[in-house]
């Protein structure tokens, strides 16, 4: 102990490579026995806000601390404050799962500290990522000769699309800034990134049309061209169309090859938001859902979604690589490196200068399951969810309020909103499962949304029976 003090206070190592290895694995140990059984949590988190700050001295240290105090406040204080993702119960928003390959990747990335920003800052990372995005190319049926890069999330990536359309429709744009008038198309239900990104590239919010959607959620083509007509008669300019493949709410699919056609009879750039579904592509059965996408301009799908791998990790990829670097590049005196062609420097494709070593979880990811793994996984994910489709449609008191055509199954019990909310509320009471909720035609609707590789039919069994029973509640 008096060692740490007066290592620390010379502004050596806080944690010396022996005492690493111990509480490392320690670390792993608990990581190991996490992965055995996440179950054991509640899932989601049972403190109030403000409860963990509270919890928590008001200054940092002055002194530092040896790593075994680290671990035991990390089980005392930060645990209890975690809402489990990688919880077999965990069926809100989008499940996903933090798998061990994956999380192998991510410490030995963390250990490495790369920063992929130029080639040469880390070759390995810049080629392993082009590497591991060639083989998701081919795995789910994209062109081969597509560009990718991976970036933190899909909100990110497609604020990267859109500013490429503007680059292509506007090149002045970069020096001069934006000329109002370009115009963004979506659906009404896409992503609020879609939007978002327009806000930040300076399309302004109200340039960005929200396109009606059919009965299946899925964004109106005729609407669509409409919408492009009267802006052009307008005045205006329509610059792109951001489709999206597994939509938020309900998972829905716009018609890529139909909105396809209509940008390029009008000359806009397709993005395709395909952050949840692209990843069903590596399934031959679901390799339907990309049809189209070999049109796009651009496009998103998150591994860090349904293809096992720990967040943070969003795959961007675009056939005009050349645009994304008009709009980008700036290489400053200190970051000049000779021009090979092989050595690509992927700051000159985005905003982000550091970039992490993300392709590390992705290939470990990638190798461990290999495509049949993933696909299995994700067919299993949808078998399970069509069991609970099935038993929706059988009840007499509930509806589903969506096709479910994945894994997310979209339903109401047929009663009020409140009633709907009182039933995920005394679900998600239990601390065994995590749903959550949207509306769908003004409607409060539940969602369950399965996705984690812990979940089993035992939990889906479980969390419809809970369901059932608490609506049996409200019927009296
Ligand atoms: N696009 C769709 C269709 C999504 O469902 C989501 C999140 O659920 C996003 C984009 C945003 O993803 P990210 O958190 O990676 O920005």
């Amino acid at each position: 102990m008096h060692f740490h003090r007066r290592f620390r206070q010379r502004g050596g190592p806080p944690v010396t490579p022996e005492e690493f290895r111990k509480s490392g694995h320690q670390a792993i140990d608990w990581v190991a026995d996490y992965l055995t059984n996440p179950g054991r949590y509640p899932v989601l988190a049972r403190v109030k806000p403000g409860e963990l700050t509270d919890a928590l001295p008001a200054r940092g240290p002055e002194q530092g601390e040896p790593p075994e105090c680290l671990l035991a406040d990390f089980e005392r204080l930060i645990l209890p404050a975690v809402t489990h993702w990688n919880h077999p119960g965990f069926m809100a928003y989008f499940a996903n799962s933090g798998s061990a390959p994956g999380i192998l990747g991510e410490l030995l990335a963390s250990a490495l500290n790369s920063n992929a920003m130029l080639w040469k800052s880390c070759p390995a990372a810049v080629e392993l990522e082009q590497v591991t995005l060639r083989w998701l190319r081919q795995w789910t049926g994209l062109p081969e000769d597509w560009f990718g890069q991976i970036f933190d999330t899909a909100s990110i990536g497609s604020m990267h699309g859109l500013a490429a359309a503007r680059e292509a429709a506007e090149p002045a744009s970069r020096a001069k800034g934006m000329a109002p008038g370009l115009v963004v198309y979506t659906s009404e239900q896409a992503h609020s990134s879609i939007e978002k990104g327009a806000i930040a590239i300076g399309f302004g919010q109200e340039n960005v049309r929200k396109v009606p959607v059919d009965a299946e959620f899925r964004m109106r083509t005729d609407a669509l061209a409409e919408l492009i007509a009267r802006d052009r008669a307008a005045g205006l300019r329509p610059c792109v169309v951001a489709a999206t493949v597994g939509t938020t709410a309900t998972t829905s699919v716009d018609p890529v090859c139909a909105i396809a056609e209509i940008c390029r009879a009008n000359e806009l750039w397709l993005h395709v938001d395909a952050a949840y579904a692209g990843s069903a592509a590596v399934a031959d059965e679901f390799r339907w859902v990309l049809a189209g996408c070999e049109h796009a301009d651009s496009m998103v799908t998150n591994p860090h979604k349904w293809m096992l791998t720990p967040c943070d990790c969003s795959v961007f990829y675009t056939r005009h690589p050349d645009v994304l670097r008009r709009a980008f590049s700036l290489v400053p005196d200190y970051l000049k490196t000779d021009d090979d062609p092989r050595a690509v420097n992927l700051m000159d494709y985005g905003v982000a200068l550091g970039r992490r070593f993300r392709a590390l979880k992705v290939w470990f990811v990638m190798r461990s399951y290999g495509r049949e793994g993933i696909a299995a996984t994700i067919r299993e994910h949808v078998r399970m969810a069509q069991t609970v489709a099935a038993r929706v449609d059988a009840h007499p008191r509930f509806e589903r309020t969506a096709p479910t055509p994945f894994s997310t199954i979209c339903f109401r019990y047929q009663g009020s909103d409140a009633e709907n909310r009182q039933i995920q509320e005394a679900v998600n009471e239990t601390g065994e499962f995590f749903i959550s909720g949207t509306k769908l035609h003004g409607r409060y609707t539940l969602r369950m949304a399965i996705g984690n590789m812990h979940t089993t039919q035992a939990h889906v069994d479980r969390a419809w029976e809970l369901i059932q029973a608490e609506a049996a509640k409200l019927a009296g």
